[in-house]
């Protein structure tokens, strides 16, 4: 099949090639993102690739059904990018990535919450400048330590797995219980309780109109003095001038993300010879006590290898005519039953 990659970097064309032996497919890789001005590069493909930051739009998808589109391919799992409804009216099926490497995303939140605790970053640069002081590097054991996790799905549920193994307790919220979960000792709660005993909050749910800026002022104020706030999920589930108000006043201490809300105008660019215009963004770097990552909590070896590879079979089932077990509308029909 013909496949427009769209948002390709040299990572996505050495994976995905890979995944592709004997070009079964036939992958053209494009670099802009897609949206209404770049959709036309797509015209004659069947299948069109997207990545995160890609707007698959009512009237981008429109552009791409006029132009023969049939299938829109997502190498990841959110699918809050695509208009599913238009999709569905304009007849283009739309399959995505749903599991590729839950332990690339886990391993990266402990990542932050050890680097944010014993200040690895800060304690690296003054090594290298010749500066052996250790003042202001104070941490604290994690041993013993309460962490709330929003969110015990794949990737919450691993969070869990490991933060076990540091000897924390673990308080959990989610809309279903994972039984894996209960199974380490986590114990359900509501949000406030969560709120009023972590000393770590790391949240792992989607973004959705419900989870929306589910850390807001009032939820902040809930929050023990001195909270350690882990977002490597979805940036809107962060109200983000509620957080710099809170880390201004010193209820949250550190604060460690690998996804912004306004990321999509930065991530996965080198803007170090522009000027950056988010003002708020800009302030949250000013905060030592705040470390931020551009949304590679994903990206490990596995991770790209399997969501080539998934991506791939997609493709090749829709066309061979097979029923996608990764089509987003047929899962959540499933869904819709349980
Ligand atoms: P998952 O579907 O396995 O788990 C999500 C969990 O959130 C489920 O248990 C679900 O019941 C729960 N949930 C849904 N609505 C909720 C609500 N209102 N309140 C509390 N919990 C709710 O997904 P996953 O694979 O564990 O991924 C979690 C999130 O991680 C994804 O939604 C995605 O946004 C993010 N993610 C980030 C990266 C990255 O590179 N930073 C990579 C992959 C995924």
């Amino acid at each position: 099949m013909k496949v427009a990659v769209f948002s390709t970097k040299a990572y996505d064309r050495q994976f995905l090639e890979a995944a592709n032996p004997q070009n079964q497919h036939e992958l053209v890789f494009f670099e802009p993102r897609l949206d209404r001005d770049t959709a036309i590069l797509a015209t004659g493909f069947p299948a069109v690739c997207v990545f995160v930051h890609d707007r698959a739009d009512a009237p981008t998808l429109e552009l791409l059904a006029s132009q023969g589109t049939r299938l829109i391919a997502l190498r990841c799992a959110g699918f809050n990018n695509v208009d599913l409804k238009a999709a569905a009216e304009l007849g283009i099926t739309v399959v995505r990535v749903p599991a590729y490497s839950p332990y690339a995303v886990a391993e990266h939140t402990v990542g932050l919450i050890l680097s944010l605790n014993r200040k690895i970053h800060r304690a690296h640069s003054r090594v290298r400048e010749g500066n052996f002081s250790i003042e202001g590097l104070l941490g604290f054991d994690l041993n013993g330590r309460t962490v709330g996790i929003i969110g015990t799905g794949k990737i919450g549920q691993i969070v869990g797995q490991i933060l076990k193994g540091f000897g924390c307790h673990l308080l959990t919220y989610d809309v279903y219980r994972n039984p894996a979960v209960e199974k380490l000792g986590a114990k359900y709660v509501e949000l406030s309780e969560l709120f009023a005993n972590s000393d770590i909050i790391t949240l792992h749910c989607p973004l959705t109109p419900q989870t929306h800026h589910l850390i807001n002022t009032e939820a902040i104020q809930q929050m023990k003095q001195g909270i350690m706030l882990i977002n490597t999920s979805r940036g809107a589930l962060i109200d983000t001038t509620a957080v710099i108000e809170g880390l201004k006043s010193g209820k949250i201490k550190y604060l460690g993300i690998d996804v912004y809300e306004q990321e999509s105008d930065l991530f996965f660019e080198d803007l170090s010879e522009k000027i950056i215009q988010d003002d708020i963004f800009q302030r949250l770097i000013t905060f030592p006590n705040v470390l931020i990552t551009g949304h590679q909590a994903f990206f490990t070896e596995e991770a790209l290898r399997n969501i080539s590879e998934t991506t791939v079979a997609n493709i090749s089932d829709f066309e061979q005519g097979r029923p996608c077990q990764n089509e987003i509308a047929a899962q959540q029909k499933v869904a819709a039953k349980v």
